[in-house]
């Protein structure tokens, strides 16, 4: 089951958190005030998913003139790690994103710590030495009530004492916990005395070794947000069974009222959303790393090519949803196509597989004179005038697409055979007039003649053809890596099946070829000032942070065919 929408950001309706949040200024709530958070735990890199909801959050501020935290979520401490913190920042920034303030949940420890003193005080939290065993028996089944720990009644003073002793670090990890005292008969599991702190001998990225006491996330988002006076806290709809905790926690300590609202994460066909699962992919060697072009962290699709803008485009497309669904990955690289049609110079490209039958054709153009060269000038974008002209060499001797020409060819085949015309983009008609092999029966060349009348731009030749092929001139072409991708996962939805990743994989998502390229290219590419291009008639490339100065590597980001556009039509 896939689902999108055709809405373009300008015409589309309140999604329903905007609607809430109009009606919350309209009531005057909070005085007006929008205050957002982005809340990532810092155990990874950052996903599409994560772009949805950074859109959602600072899109929210930058629409009301409100505010957006950026919080790490970090009470974990055995996961967390700086590197993830650094990209994170790295990922929002690149996202075109500025927070207000940088915080972190550890920042609040000895408040949390504080609020807990104060929860069981007023006899709402306890002490408890069963061990997790115990504590899953004793609440029970949704269907059925709960049923008392022994120490659930503890007196307020030993409790005291007790939690004292846990942060004083008198205990080994496991021995006790400290619970809110709820209702063990409620339907809602959440609140059947939910552990809300946990003894932990662990080092902390932050705050080193100066708890052994560590809050549950429960019991830190909701006061994090209180703390920072956020007004809307937006997660994902796993949390709808923990809004009533949320709320009895701002209750029972009588702070800032933030409230929860909750919406569908995104899901991408083809591919794995959880962080777990990411770095297991990273760690199990399945990828290069976060960053491989494959990935569908943010680094990944920026290193696949993907703009800011794209991202942004596909997460307000997709629009935000009530219930959960998986997104067609097509979409998102419609979004990336159309911005790349608009904006990325076209060059030319002759890819070379590794089989002799995938080597790029040698054309030699007999009647042109030996040694001469000329420059053509080749426009950079047909969709945009303003993009300019570069220049390009041809030469007696150019490269042409292997598949570009046939011995045989069937009706309507309209590029090269033998005694067939073709136009060299940008240049001459060139006529097939003799196929040269080797040995093997391999085709090795192609003897050419051309038509000195028909120069593009000045064609006085009246001859037409309906072929139009690219080529790069031999002594010119500069050889580069190039890296084609395709999907990581061979089945639509990977992560509702239950086959390992090995199953799941798809084998061929990247293949490495050879290409020719045309030496503008390399000159701009060096010189930083080109970053995506079109290889004419082959699709999307990026330059890869893996080149060397005598050596480009090229990712494709995407095809220029386009099967999501086309779905849609039919549908
Ligand atoms: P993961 O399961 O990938 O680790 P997470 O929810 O544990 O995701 P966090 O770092 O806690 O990751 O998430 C930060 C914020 O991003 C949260 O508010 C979370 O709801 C949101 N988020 C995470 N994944 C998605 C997703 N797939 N779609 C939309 N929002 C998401
Ligand atoms: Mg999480």
């Amino acid at each position: 089951m896939t689902e999108a929408t055709n809405e373009s950001s300008t015409e589309r309706s309140l999604n329903f958190i905007e609607q809430i949040v109009e009606d919350d200024i309209a009531s005057g709530k909070h005085g007006g005030r929008v205050h957002t958070r982005f809340p990532p735990e810092p155990n990874g890199y950052l996903h599409i998913g994560h772009a949805k909801s950074i859109c959602l959050n600072f899109g929210l501020a930058d629409k009301y003139e409100g505010q957006t935290n950026l919080r790490f979520d970090d009470t974990n401490p055995v996961t967390e790690d700086t590197e993830y913190v650094d990209s994170i920042k790295n990922d929002v920034r690149w996202l075109g994103f500025e927070w207000e303030n940088e915080f972190y949940a550890s920042d609040y420890f000895e408040q949390l710590y504080q609020f807990a003193e104060k929860l069981i005080q007023k006899g709402l939290a306890y002490v408890d030495d069963s061990t997790a065993e115990e504590i899953a028996e004793q609440k029970g089944s949704p269907d059925k009530p709960g049923t008392e720990s022994p120490y659930r009644n503890r007196p307020v003073a030993e409790n005291l004492d007790l939690f004292r002793q846990m942060r004083a670090g008198e205990f080994p990890d496991g021995a006790k916990v400290l619970r809110a005292k709820v209702d063990m008969t409620s339907p809602n599991m959440q609140l059947r005395d939910p552990v809300i702190y946990r003894i932990k001998h662990a080092h902390h990225h932050r705050t080193g070794d100066a708890w052994c006491i560590y809050p549950m996330y429960d019991f830190a988002h909701g006061q994090s947000d209180s703390i920072e006076h956020i007004t809307h806290s937006i997660c994902t709809l796993e949390f709808v069974a923990h809004r009533p905790l949320y709320d009895w926690f701002i209750e029972q300590l009588a702070i800032f009222p933030s409230r929860q609202y909750e919406f569908a994460r995104l899901n991408l066909t083809y591919t794995v959303m959880s962080k777990r699962k990411l770095k297991l992919l990273v760690e199990e060697g399945h990828v290069s790393g976060w960053d491989d072009p494959r990935m569908p962290t943010i680094a990944g699709l920026r290193r696949r090519g993907y703009t800011p803008g794209s991202i942004r485009e596909f997460c307000d497309r997709i629009g935000v949803a009530k219930r959960d669904n998986l997104i067609d990955v097509g979409l998102l690289e419609f979004c990336i196509r159309e911005e790349l049609n608009r904006t990325a110079p076209r060059v030319m490209a002759v890819l070379a597989g590794g089989r002799p039958d995938e080597q790029p054709l040698k054309l030699v153009i007999t009647n042109y004179e030996e040694g001469r060269e000329e420059i053509m000038r080749i426009e950079n974008n047909p969709e945009d005038p303003s993009a300019g002209e570069r220049e390009v060499p041809f030469s007696r001797e150019v490269y042409i697409e292997r598949d570009d020409f046939m011995e045989n060819p069937p009706k309507k085949y309209f590029r090269l055979f033998p005694g067939g015309m073709v136009r060299l983009k940008g240049a001459y008609i060139v006529k097939c007039e003799e196929v040269i092999k080797n040995d093997a029966d391999e085709i090795t060349e192609l003897r050419c003649t051309y038509i000195p009348e028909s120069r593009s731009g000045s064609d006085t030749s009246g001859i037409n053809v309906k072929g139009t092929i690219h080529w790069v001139s031999v002594p010119h072409a500069v050889e580069a890596d190039v890296r084609l991708y395709d999907r990581l996962f061979s089945v639509e939805n990977p992560a509702a099946d239950d086959r390992g990743f090995k199953e799941l994989l798809n084998p061929n998502s990247l293949e490495v070829v050879r290409a020719f390229v045309e030496p503008a290219l390399v000159e701009a590419t060096r010189s930083g000032s080109l970053t995506n291009v079109q290889f004419m008639r082959k699709g999307y490339f990026v330059l890869d942070v893996d080149s060397t100065t005598n050596r480009p590597v090229f990712n494709r980001t995407v095809t220029l065919k386009d099967g999501w556009a086309k779905e849609q039509k039919k549908g």
